[in-house]
């Protein structure tokens, strides 16, 4: 019989499916597993709280600690901290290290504001503190918003204190102020980017003056704010030059829509990936290739320093596995394959001018694979091979993972990079994957359930 013209049609051309359509199924199962999801989300909301709390799991899991210059058997697992702020886990092989291994990169710092080294002030019997922004963040967004401020004090002594602040029930929280729109008429004309000036993302810490007395004390409030602080952490003005504090936004991971079928939260970029490569990368018993996941640091100012993945710490651990194996660690680099795992620009109906909707990813339609990010002519980016390519799709389609393809805006819109082309110097093949995301970098980035669940999925089949 002949073909019909659409018999062909279907044959010959190509839409990525909506996986609720295709598998309503799965509804279950996905939103099942991002319960477990936004529970770690809540848990570690900074990357120093998101090693902490994986190498927790990682140990509950079975994993040990690395030891160097020890050889390991098909099945071990092991993990090893970068300085508090990255970490890299492995389940070793059945092949040898020199066949390659299957690498795959998230990242675990978000935008936030950052206090700057010495924050503390008083302005009108008001306490603020002096801020940084970390990361591309829209100044707008982060004013009249609840602030949590997480974060570590090193004293004179050594000692670490702590700081998590406006998480628990009952917590206080801070805010940078915002202008009434009574009085914003000057304010109103700024173009959106100076909406909010960096220097005006001060943070709210009281009101109250110290009890001196008959006592002239200059800045009462102010010394009302150390006080405070020294009674809870024994710290002093001087300790803040030994610190980092992050404020992030204090609400708590949701369901988003009537459906449930979202979830809103900060900093899912990229702590959707982390968390979907560290589940999968748990469940993976006996993989033919010895897994390398990484959570890095600082990818968003550029994976800068000794704790990002433009450092060496990824290639000496490659090295030092490789030494322990007997194996050349640059063949293994050669033979390997990793997914850089990052979230991409969900198009969004509201601003499509933005997007070209036949490279854009959606939301529902699974884990998008991203050739290249980059910006004027793919600048910045590692741009995947189609071999590469080739092998990636081979394993989502294989196991039947809903995967799409997206371009991060349309060309000439903006752009941006992930940790790719880091891992690309490292003579590796590599291609972004990871979950389409609306409104990300803001304080309440949105993610479809049905793609967090499908980015896990893609990754039970790349270590499989
Ligand atoms: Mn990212
Ligand atoms: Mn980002």
């Amino acid at each position: 019989m002949e073909e019909t013209a659409k018999e062909l049609e279907k044959r010959l051309t190509w839409k990525f499916p909506t996986i609720a359509k295709k598998s309503p199924e799965q509804k279950e199962e996905a939103f099942a597993y991002c319960e477990g999801y936004k529970a770690f989300l809540n848990a570690a909301k900074t990357e120093r709280e998101f090693t902490a709390q994986a190498a927790a799991l990682l140990e509950r899991s079975g994993y040990a600690e690395w030891a160097p210059g020890r050889k390991y058997a098909p099945g071990d697992k092991v993990y090893v901290m970068n300085r508090k702020k990255a970490l890299i886990m492995t389940t070793f092989g059945t092949r040898p290290l020199e066949d390659g291994l299957r690498l795959n990169a998230a990242h675990i710092d978000s935008p936030r504001l950052d206090l700057k080294p010495n924050p503390l002030y008083e302005k009108s019997e008001m306490a603020y503190f002096k801020t940084h922004y970390y990361g591309g963040i829209r100044k707008y967004q982060w004013v009249a918003l609840p602030l949590a401020m997480h974060g570590v004090v090193i004293k004179a002594d050594g000692e670490t204190v702590e700081i998590s602040v406006g998480e628990k029930e009952g917590d206080p929280v801070f805010c940078a102020t915002d202008l009434l729109p009574h009085l914003s008429a000057d304010q109103n004309e700024r173009k959106l980017k100076d909406g909010i000036k960096g220097e005006e993302l001060n943070i709210l810490l009281g009101s109250l003056p110290f009890d001196c007395g008959d006592e002239e004390i200059k800045e009462a409030v102010k010394l009302q704010i150390l006080a405070l602080l020294h009674g809870t952490y024994g710290i002093t003005e001087k300790d803040f030059l030994r610190a980092e504090i992050e404020l992030v936004p204090a609400a708590k991971a949701v369901d988003v829509g009537f459906d449930r079928s979202m979830v809103g939260a900060y900093g899912q970029d990229d702590r959707v990936c982390a968390y979907t490569a560290m589940t999968a990368e748990i469940a993976t018993k006996h993989p033919e290739y010895t897994t390398v996941t990484v959570f890095a640091d600082k990818e968003e100012i550029g994976s800068v320093g000794n704790t990002g993945l433009n450092s060496n710490f990824l290639l000496h651990y490659v090295m030092d596995l490789a030494a322990a194996a007997g194996a050349d660690y640059r063949r293994v680099l050669e033979h390997s394959l990793c997914l850089s795992s990052d979230v991409n620009a969900a198009f969004d109906p509201t601003f499509p001018q933005v997007y070209e909707e036949k490279n854009a990813c959606y939301l529902g339609k699974g884990c998008v694979l991203t050739k290249y990010t980059g910006a004027r002519g793919k600048s910045g980016s590692s741009d995947a091979s189609a071999e590469t390519m080739a092998r990636v799709i081979e394993r989502m389609d294989a196991e039947g993972v809903y995967w799409q393809i997206g371009e991060l805006g349309a060309v000439d819109a903006g752009g941006g990079g992930t940790v790719a082309l880091y891992v690309a110097g490292l003579n590796v093949d590599v291609v972004d994957l990871g979950v389409p995301i609306l409104s990300m970098h803001s304080p309440f980035e949105v993610a479809s359930k049905m793609d967090i669940y499908h980015t896990y999925k893609a990754f039970l089949a790349f270590y499989k």
